[in-house]
């Protein structure tokens, strides 16, 4: 499978605002799962590689998966359009690290004719933003609108105990040039008891000023990171919230973007901070997502192993009569809810396979 760019079908026109709510009908009957909930968004992990090695999600001994079980990008393509016709409206290109994947734009832009279609209502990406300089224009031309970056510290030197090798430098310039490309943007930071904790006013101050929301996430137990670490890092968000309420007025707020964050708005900086809380609160009643991995193997929820393999109906048929039928038995397979736990008496992660696997 090649990493070629893929040929434009259609001209890419802006997209659409990002409205949750059906614009055109799918052309065939949408996926909904035994327990009623129409599956509208999907997230794929485009690739499995980073180029950071933040410690919640990988270790520094990461195996990567070889290029033959990778979809191309073409095969990415034939997936999301499928999902499109089955009545997906939002699409998250994650992974791994999105943007380092060979020739990712043409994929992007390939998947922009959909938002000019109007048959899909949203194409966005969560990226560590070390490569949004280069593609930050890019993106804004494709129709993306808004992106999610993960951003834990301000702090250079923390920034690089928890990513590894990764540059704050280069990701502050990459913010810089999404807000001049006009994309929104979501700061994404994991709450990490003892590592960050000293800095959740400071972000709130600091996304505010930008302009950009900003959403805490609950650190969750996927993929073997090394005994005990994740018992140490964890951090209940209702600690965060409590926390940040002695500082701020955090207000209510029903807004929502089709993902699983609850938000409520900061009176003094006028800011949406959001929470993300798996471990705390189950949020799975209203889920509308699946995911899918880079090789093809579709995860019905982020917290359960139950998966089926697309990959196998995408290669044995250019038809995809197959690949709608495999989507359809999947989905028909999808769990009530996830079943997360951090304790001492559990060793191991709740799920074996790394965040970058199936793509937070
Ligand atoms: N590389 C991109 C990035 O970092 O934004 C996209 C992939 S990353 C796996 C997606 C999100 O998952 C990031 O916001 C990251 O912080 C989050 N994440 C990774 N491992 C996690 C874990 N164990 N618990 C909670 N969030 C995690
Ligand atoms: Fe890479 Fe994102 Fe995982 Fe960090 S969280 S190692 S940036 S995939």
């Amino acid at each position: 499978m090649t990493d070629r760019p893929i040929a434009r079908t259609a001209p890419i026109a802006p997209a659409a605002g990002s409205t949750i709510q059906p614009a055109i009908q799918p052309a065939i009957q949408p996926a909904v799962d035994p327990f009623g909930r129409a599956i509208t968004y999907l997230r794929v992990s485009v690739t499995d590689r980073c180029d950071f090695r933040c410690v919640y999600c990988m270790s520094e001994d990461m195996a990567f998966l070889p290029k033959a079980e990778i979809l191309s990008l073409e095969e990415i393509d034939r997936v999301c359009s499928a999902f499109i016709d089955l009545g997906v409206r939002k699409l998250r290109l994650t992974g791994g690290e999105p943007l380092v994947r060979k020739n990712v734009m043409s994929l992007i832009r390939s998947l922009g004719r959909h938002l000019s279609a109007g048959t899909l209502d949203e194409l966005t990406l969560t990226t560590n933003g070390s490569q949004l300089v280069r593609h930050a224009e890019d993106l804004a031309a494709a129709g993306v609108r808004r992106i999610n970056v993960s951003l834990d510290t301000l702090d250079p030197n923390k920034f690089r105990a928890i990513t590894g090798w990764g540059r704050l430098d280069g990701v502050l310039d990459g913010l810089a040039a999404a807000k001049r490309a006009g994309l929104s943007v979501k700061i994404n930071c994991v709450a990490l008891k003892g590592v960050n904790d000293d800095e959740f006013h400071r972000l709130v101050e600091w996304c505010g000023g930008e302009g950009f929301d900003l959403v805490f996430i609950e650190v969750m137990p996927m993929g073997e990171i090394g005994a005990d670490a994740r018992l140490d890092q964890y951090l209940p968000l209702s600690m965060v919230r409590a926390s940040l309420a002695e500082r701020w007025t955090l207000e209510e707020s029903d807004y929502r973007t089709g993902g699983p964050a609850r938000y409520a708005v900061c009176r003094e900086t006028g800011g949406r901070v959001g929470f993300i809380t798996p471990m705390t609160h189950n949020f799975c009643e209203s889920c509308n997502r699946v995911r899918l991995t880079c090789t093809g193997t579709l995860y019905l929820c982020l917290g359960q192993e139950d998966a089926a393999d697309l990959r196998a109906p995408l290669r044995r048929s250019d038809e995809d009569a197959d690949l709608v039928a495999a989507i359809r038995e999947a989905v028909s397979r999808k769990p009530k809810g996830h079943d997360f736990v951090i304790d001492r008496r559990r060793r191991g992660p709740a799920v074996p396979r790394h965040m970058s696997v199936t793509g937070g």
